[in-house]
């Protein structure tokens, strides 16, 4: 597959896609529900129903204009990167996309469980099996990007769905709207993302790599065993200073009964040397994530342990114990 680089001021988008963009209306192949299942800035996204099928997706609706601008190739970016991730059965699925008068659609794989936000402070927390999985789930599905040379850069708890809540399902990433492809040319430095989740590389416009990406999963993994925002400030410049301070506590109370692989895996992610970070595949064989992972609700194939368990960056392996513990 072809992929030009926009040689424009932003480096890094992806500019052709093979879907192609109907313009024959979606009301007359979808029943739009009224439920909106989220909303951002310049993106409504609403659960719809195909009528052939009865299939349910969810529609996200993004407008062409922004402040003022045209933001066509934004979104043509982010329907390519859907299309180059299609292989990648961790990053929702694209079935189709329609455009209007102002707005695209992108009709997307129906994540019916949520956001694993909801599952961050949540009374009826996750058990630290569950989170495990979950975090297994999403390295693969970055690892994956990764090894294509795409970046996220917006991994947040509100951008990991799941497929069901109960039982609770797998993972699927979504919003490939601040996504970059690496490599190619010019350096990519941008500020973007939201300050709660993005690495100091960012607030300090430093080159972005992959290990960009990780940071973001340390953060989540923070959020997933604690309930609490590491780097949450009382405003914005607060937040800018704890991130690029790495100004981060694993106080007793938050981590009680915590593991302390679990502290480990995190803490060797939030480090301020984007270098210095383990890549999504050196986090996919760290102990904590295979602790006690064999039950019955491991997970077929894709999340199988590392070949080499004891190679790289983590030390010597820990014994497992018992998988049902
Ligand atoms: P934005 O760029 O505005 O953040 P997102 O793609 O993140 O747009 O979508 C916003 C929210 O909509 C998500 O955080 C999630 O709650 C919900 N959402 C997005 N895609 C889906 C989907 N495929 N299935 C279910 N809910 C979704
Ligand atoms: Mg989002």
């Amino acid at each position: 597959r072809k992929r030009s680089e926009s040689k424009s001021s932003q480096p890094g988008l992806l500019t052709e896609i093979q879907t192609p963009i109907r313009t024959d209306g979606l009301d007359s192949h979808y029943h739009i529900t009224s439920d909106e299942l989220g909303r951002g800035k310049f993106a409504v996204v609403k659960k719809c129903v195909e009528k052939s099928t009865g299939k349910e997706y969810a529609a996200k609706f993004l407008k062409k204009r922004r402040r003022g601008r045209d933001c066509r190739v934004e979104i043509v970016h982010e329907v390519a990167v859907l299309e180059s991730a299609r292989w990648n059965s961790r990053v929702v699925n694209l079935h189709e996309v329609f455009e209007t008068e102002h707005e695209i659609v992108l009709v997307l794989e129906y994540a019916a469980g949520g956001e694993i936000f909801d599952h961050c402070a949540s009374e009826e927390a996750l058990t630290e099996r569950q989170i495990t999985r979950l975090l297994r789930q999403t390295l693969e599905g970055v690892h994956l990007l990764h090894q294509n040379n795409l970046v996220h850069l917006d991994l947040k708890p509100q951008n990991i769905l799941l497929t069901s809540l109960s039982p609770l399902g797998d993972i699927k990433i979504v919003d490939f709207g601040l996504s970059r492809r690496l490599g190619a040319g010019s350096e990519l430095r941008e500020i973007t993302g939201t300050p709660e989740y993005v690495a100091p590389e960012i607030l300090n416009y430093e080159p972005i790599t992959t290990a960009t990406d990780m940071w973001s999963v340390g953060v989540i993994a923070y959020m997933l065993v604690t309930g609490e925002s590491p780097f949450a400030g009382n405003d914005k410049q607060e937040t800018y200073l704890n991130v690029s301070q790495v100004n981060v506590e694993y106080c007793k109370e938050a981590f009680a009964g915590v593991s302390e692989l679990a502290v480990d895996f995190i803490r060797k992610l939030l480090v301020k040397s984007a270098e210095d970070r383990p890549s999504a595949a050196d986090c996919l064989s760290h102990p904590w994530l295979w602790q006690g992972a064999w039950g019955s609700d491991s997970d077929p194939p894709l999340s199988q342990p590392p070949r080499e368990r004891s190679a790289g960056k983590w030390g010597p392996p820990i014994p497992l114990g018992n998988p049902e513990d």
